[in-house]
């Protein structure tokens, strides 16, 4: 801006006492009278003011380009350890369902809280459904392999819960499993006979029937009070043509459902039943005598019957 300025004397003992000024406090009334009494001097003055003022603005500028890259690399990380945090937990939980499904984790009372989500996604975003459908391609794949004979004998067994039928409703608001199991809740529930029908399964039950199996439903529900609203709920979601439903009798209460299973298969097996397959969403569904020829798990994560 001195350019802008002849260089005469005058102007250079201006310049002189204009710095002097701005050193000591460039505001003051002393430095403004005496920048008063001439008129280059005022110019002068005005001229660094100006250049104070953009000076001031390009800080400003650069201080708020600073703050901003401060803000959004801190924002960055923020978001990227969530991410991470989130990573880790669905990491856990995929760890923790498949040692559920396969049967290394036993035992267990509840789902752990950190999973809600996790088994909530599982089992209502769609992936429950893909994985039953490869299930129940390789069931199809070894019942088409299977020559049925003509003497009425050659029987599949099917689990009723969570097998031929959905609770996943009731266990929605039991957090997936999170809280611990409600037998009075339970037992509301399945009075209802609303448990829909799991369409995969559904499909193999119409498809093994169509195919000369005789398919036997077991499940651990007591015959006593749950017996009717049973047949009702199975028979409105499709299950129709079965050769039996066999539920649990007083004879049978207090046992495991794996012990009280076998023994139910051992009294098919000894009226003479070929037992091809038997598919269920528990391991007590599959384990035990007689388990039959194949046994297929479907998943379920969200409890665990012993
Ligand atoms: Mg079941």
């Amino acid at each position: 801006f001195t350019s802008n300025l002849s260089l005469s004397l005058p102007v250079f003992y201006g310049h002189i006492l204009v710095t002097i000024c701005c050193y000591h406090h460039i505001l003051s009334k002393r430095c403004y009278s005496i920048l008063k009494s001439s008129d280059v001097l005022i110019t002068y003055y005005t001229q660094i003011q100006a250049v104070t003022t953009t000076m001031a603005r390009q800080i400003r500028v650069v201080v708020i380009f600073i703050y901003l890259a401060i803000f959004f690399k801190v924002s960055l990380a923020r978001t990227y350890s969530r991410a991470s945090i989130q990573q880790e937990v669905t990491n856990y939980c995929l760890s923790w369902r498949l040692a559920v499904e396969a049967n290394n984790v036993r035992a267990w009372r509840t789902v752990p809280m950190r999973c809600l989500r996790y088994v909530e996604t599982y089992m209502m975003g769609g992936q429950y459904e893909k994985d039953l459908e490869l299930i129940m391609d390789q069931v199809l794949s070894y019942a088409n392999s299977i020559d049925v004979a003509k003497d009425g004998m050659d029987a599949w067994i099917l689990d009723i819960d969570d097998t031929c039928i959905s609770n996943v409703l009731y266990y929605k608001e039991k957090r997936y499993g999170c809280d611990p199991f409600d037998v009075a809740g339970f037992k509301s529930w399945a009075t209802k006979g609303q448990c829909p029908a799991i369409r995969p399964v559904l499909r193999l039950f119409n498809k093994l029937i169509n195919g000369g199996f005789k398919v036997i439903l077991l499940t651990g529900r007591d015959n006593e009070t749950l017996g009717q609203c049973t047949i009702n709920n199975v028979q409105s979601q499709g299950f129709v043509g079965y050769e039996r439903l066999v539920m649990r009798t007083a004879a049978y209460k207090g046992q495991s459902a794996a012990t009280y299973k076998s023994e139910i298969r051992r009294q098919l097996v000894e009226e003479g039943y070929r037992i091809w397959g038997n598919v269920g969403d528990q391991w007590s569904d599959l384990q035990g005598d007689f388990p039959g020829n194949r046994t297929f798990k479907l998943p379920n994560p969200m409890y665990f019957v012993p």
